[in-house]
């Protein structure tokens, strides 16, 4: 049973029907899904939810599908831990990690657009599936795609990672390299979308793929024991996961599964595109575009669809924006590495570099609840470390090298005998 009301527009509240509409006629303003929360409220339970399978299916009541998902089952319900070691290095008593490095299939929180939006296209009868990507949404189209038997059509800037390109050809995508930023490989998907009528999970479909953000905000908030994190940081491209986790907070508290929310949500860039945070700090609701230029591609998006959506999450919120440079991001790779053994992407050393950041700067107090969101997988941009760590050292197959070598680190270790 599906709960889906229909289409309705952000800015003027015109409703339209559940089909592949994206854009208001009257104002331009972008659609998003309506549902029917008085009945939610009605039949879903904690209970109900916590006897589920561990997948983002679990709130099924609340994503925009008529039937069951066609792709994905498996996808969602990362681990949430409690990250001691990275608290205490940071000076902070109550720090959590969502983890989205190990979500199913393709390592990125990016399954939990695609899996909904596949799923979606598939009920309005698309035959093709396509994507203008950073990166990781490259991977999950292909992947899922893959999955349930679609053709797919994959958009990329020409200077991606070849990690990101490679784990995108091996499940048999057609990948199209544009000589652009994202945002003329966006600009380009638009006309594609409008002439061949394809299903563009982040275009046309975007109404839909949107909604399947909000499962890392429930999933939060379930594995916080229904309780709301006092602060959530964020890392941004287009600006869609931090609204998707504001509004599933907003639903979560609006059908009575948690209570008392009063979650500042913190939105993070790198320094190098920062368009959102930029507005934020200049207390300016024009967002500016930028020409992109950082090691942190996945979050490269200059003109960020829901970037004034976004700004006004984190003002709503009572939260802020903070970016941190190239050098930053990789610190803070190294420091989650090292404390606690997770290797996100780069991305996700712009989530921890802005935490630690607002952390210093006083704006994130040391003695509450923070939520620290991890994206995407390290494995898949190494090639932003390539010279930026410890060299291995080689020695030969003899006791005295190795002798030598605990010499030289000046270490003692007691020996058995
Ligand atoms: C896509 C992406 C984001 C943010 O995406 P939005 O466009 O802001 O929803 C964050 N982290 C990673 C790793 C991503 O791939
Ligand atoms: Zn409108």
């Amino acid at each position: 049973m599906s709960f889906m009301k229909g289409l309705k527009c952000r800015e003027c509240g015109k409703e339209y029907p559940k089909e592949a509409l994206h854009v208001c006629e009257l104002c331009f303003g972008p659609l998003e899904v309506n549902y029917e929360y008085e009945k939610i409220k009605e039949v879903l339970t904690r209970q109900t939810i916590e006897k589920r399978p561990p997948n983002m299916w679990r709130y099924k009541e609340l994503l925009p599908l008529e039937s069951d998902p066609s792709v994905g089952a498996q996808v969602g319900f990362t681990p949430l831990i409690r990250a001691h070691n990275l608290g205490n290095a940071l000076g902070v008593r109550e720090l959590y990690i969502k983890n989205d490095a190990v979500n199913y299939p393709t390592l990125s929180f990016k399954d939990r657009v695609v899996s909904v939006a596949i799923s979606r296209a598939r009920e309005l009868g698309f035959k093709i599936i396509a994507c203008a990507s950073t990166g990781n949404l490259a991977n999950s189209v292909a992947a899922n795609s893959a999955a349930c038997g679609m053709e797919s059509y994959v958009f990329i800037p020409h200077d991606l990672e070849q990690t990101k390109i490679m784990g995108t050809l091996i499940y048999g995508a057609t990948v199209v390299s544009i000589k652009g930023t994202y945002d003329e490989v966006n600009r380009l998907c638009s006309e594609i979308a409008g002439k061949y009528g394809w299903a563009f999970v982040n275009i046309n479909i975007r109404p839909y793929y949107a909604e399947g953000s909000k499962t890392f905000g429930y999933e939060m908030i379930e594995q916080l024991g229904w309780r709301f994190p006092r602060h959530v940081v964020v890392p941004m491209a287009g600006g869609s996961l931090i609204t998707k986790i504001w509004k599933s907070f907003n639903e979560l508290q609006k059908i009575g599964l948690a209570k008392n929310l009063d979650s500042r949500i913190y939105g993070a860039q790198a320094a190098g595109c920062a368009p959102i945070v930029n507005a934020v700090k200049e207390g300016s609701e024009l967002i500016r575009p930028v020409r992109p230029n950082t090691i942190a591609k996945s979050l490269a998006i200059g003109n960020p669809a829901d970037g004034y959506y976004s700004a006004k999450v984190m003002r709503d919120s009572g939260g802020w924006g903070e970016c941190v440079t190239d050098d930053e991001i990789i610190s803070a790779m190294k420091l989650l590495a090292e404390t606690e053994g997770i290797f996100a992407e780069t991305a996700g050393g712009v989530t921890l570099g802005v935490t630690k950041k607002l952390i210093e700067q006083g704006r994130i107090p040391k003695d509450e609840s923070i939520v620290v969101s991890i994206t995407g997988n390290g494995l898949k941009t190494q090639e932003a470390l390539y010279g930026k760590l410890n060299q291995v050292t080689v020695i030969n197959a003899r006791l005295a090298e190795f002798d030598d070598l605990v010499r030289a680190n000046g270490k003692e270790y007691a020996l058995k005998s």
